[in-house]
């Protein structure tokens, strides 16, 4: 097994009933994978598979309505997506003092940003995603990932794993293997089909 990190954001393409199916019948996975199902998905285990939240609120535990918070999720999963620029593009801030809560009640952060300009270096991982890559097919050259890796690289601690995303496919993820730590695939991750096609593009 490699170690690239295959992170999947089902985001809400799928109804929760899909989801759970989909959850159910998980193939066995062929490299390191983080699932972020929707939330109303969230609390399933899978030998192998780590599981993460696509996004939460910066409240504490208490009269919320409607609110998800970090205390909650930590129960359910290991990971939480902040910044995703579908959620940013929805209000979603504070995004470093989220890292911070949900890293100090036991959560890991994936980080998502469109530039080398970080909202925390404290964070677990960080997905880099071109605004124009994200959805549209329109995937980011050898070069130019390279690049925002290198420079990502730079501000953040040892260890912190540096992903791309932005319209990978089966297609193309192994040449993205070639200058990051891993990918964040949307739409091409989110059918057990496209999933078992990103491990095969991987190992084969
Ligand atoms: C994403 O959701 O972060 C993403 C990159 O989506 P897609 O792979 O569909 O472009």
């Amino acid at each position: 097994m490699t170690d690239f990190l295959l992170a999947c954001n089902w985001k809400l393409f799928c109804s929760p009933l899909q989801e759970r199916a989909m959850l159910a019948n998980l193939p066995e996975p062929k490299v390191p994978t983080i699932i972020f199902p929707s939330l109303l998905s969230l609390g399933s285990k899978h030998p192998g598979y780590q599981f993460g939240a696509q996004r939460m609120d910066l409240i504490d535990q208490g009269a919320h309505t409607g609110a998800i918070g970090a205390y909650a999720l930590a129960e359910l999963c290991e990971w939480v997506l902040l910044g995703h620029s579908e959620c940013r593009a929805r209000g979603d801030n504070k995004i470093a003092e989220k890292a911070h809560q949900a890293r100090s009640l036991g959560l890991k952060v994936m980080l998502c940003v469109s530039s080398q300009e970080l909202d925390t270096p404290n964070v677990d991982a960080v997905a880099y995603e071109p605004l124009w890559a994200i959805g549209t097919g329109k995937v980011a050259t050898p070069e130019l990932i390279a690049e925002a890796i290198a420079g990502i690289r730079s501000q953040v601690s040892q260890g912190t794993k540096l992903l791309y995303g932005g319209s990978v496919t089966p297609a193309n993820i192994a040449s993205i293997a070639q200058n990051a730590d891993g990918a964040l695939v949307g739409s091409a991750s989110a059918s057990l089909e496209g999933l078992q096609k990103l491990f095969t593009a991987l190992t084969g």
